[in-house]
């Protein structure tokens, strides 16, 4: 089998708001062979450029575009084909978005294995520890209290998830609002629901951080997330070393190098890698090892379509360290459509990991070529 083309499609809603949900576009990643087998990925990150990253002709050995690199490759050599993309393109995608883009192609490429061989890629990374996992009510944060306890109300009538989380959005603003905010939250899911709390990097200074983490241990959270910007290592393990929550952080991060420096000095007890940034299915895997070495959970960042709900499903089916789905349950288009028969969640809160060949999704071209951009 060889590949014979890579179709980068930017897809978009027709109105962006400036918020932090990455559920409003994406860009789908279509690997073709000559088996006629497609491999399906996405990537969650700049659309436009991740697509230019893909096409780009080469410019010189180490500046060669994705495309470029992979036709006429077997797309079977799943790990190999990993490495010759980073070599040959390592000026430009030793970090961010170049690893976003590799990331998509790596998730279709795990795609057209599973197809090939009639199984899941979840038995092709070794293997299934569940068949279902709980998942969480990922929303942004309202601004108000009155908004907090509609928007519960409203998935708890729709779902019975048993947890909650809720990030960006109002956060950040000032100390006593990111309390009030919080008590809310708390008040709205009731006290035997999971809580999450995700400030969206917005936190500056380390004291006003710690007094608010101090109230926020009377809410009995499960995790906070990403106080500070990621860089701020420091910071982290000094905050994770002050109380007595978790520290969930990794969404922004690429490679296992980056993944390795957090997981062995960050103070991050909750390693948050998401699969359409982080390098694909392939790298996920390895940190999900070096987490589990460490004695850490690993609960994947997914925050856009079915598809990289699908891919983080097949990883969480194969590692012992995940115990929770993020479920994106921002009411887009592309959240709901993108892909045929959406992820539902059962009576009890749980998602089934698909069973069929690949990640066991198909796309809904309606919704494709309806919001196709480019
Ligand atoms: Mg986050």
């Amino acid at each position: 089998m060889k590949i014979t083309d890579i179709e980068a499609i930017v897809v978009r809603q027709d109105k962006v708001k400036m918020i932090g949900d990455g559920s409003q576009d994406t860009v789908v990643v279509l690997v073709h062979t000559d088996e006629g087998i497609t491999g399906i990925g996405e990537v969650d990150s700049a659309p436009e450029v991740v697509k230019a990253i893909i096409e780009a002709p080469a410019s010189h050995m180490q500046c060669r575009g994705l495309k470029d690199i992979l036709v006429g490759e077997d797309p079977l050599n799943v790990e190999y084909l990993w490495h010759k993309m980073y070599y040959y393109s390592y000026y430009y995608t030793r970090r961010s978005v170049g690893i976003h883009a590799m990331s998509g192609i790596d998730i279709a490429l795990w795609d057209i294995a599973g197809k090939k061989l009639g199984v899941p890629v979840s038995r092709l990374i070794g293997g299934r520890f569940r068949e279902t996992i709980p998942a969480y009510c990922s929303v942004l944060m309202p601004e108000t209290e009155g908004e907090i306890e509609r928007l519960v109300e409203h998935h708890k009538k729709e779902c019975n998830y048993k947890g909650f989380k809720f990030g960006w959005g109002a956060l950040g603003k000032s100390e006593k609002r990111d309390v009030e905010l919080v008590r809310a939250c708390r008040k709205a899911v009731g006290p035997d629901a999971k809580l999450m709390i995700d400030i969206g990097m917005a936190w500056t200074d380390y004291k006003s951080a710690l007094r608010i983490a101090k109230q926020y241990e009377k809410e009995d959270l499960y995790w906070l997330e990403e106080p500070f910007a990621p860089d701020r290592t420091e910071d982290f393990k000094k905050l994770s070393d002050s109380m007595s929550i978790s520290l969930a952080s990794g969404e922004e991060f690429g490679t296992v190098y980056e993944f390795r420096d957090m997981i062995e000095r960050g103070g991050v007890d909750i390693v948050q890698p998401d699969m359409s940034r982080c390098g694909g299915i392939t790298v996920a895997k390895k940190i999900a090892d070096l987490a589990q070495m460490h004695g850490k959970k690993l609960i994947p960042h997914a925050f856009k379509t079915g598809i990289l709900m699908a891919a983080t499903l097949q990883l969480i089916a194969a590692i012992p360290n995940a115990d929770m789905l993020e479920y994106c349950a921002q009411e887009t288009v592309l959240s709901k459509s993108l892909v045929r028969h959406h992820f539902r969640l059962d009576k009890d809160g749980n998602v089934a990991i698909p069973d069929l060949p690949g990640l066991g999704i198909e796309l809904n071209t309606e919704t494709l070529e309806r919001y196709r951009r480019g």
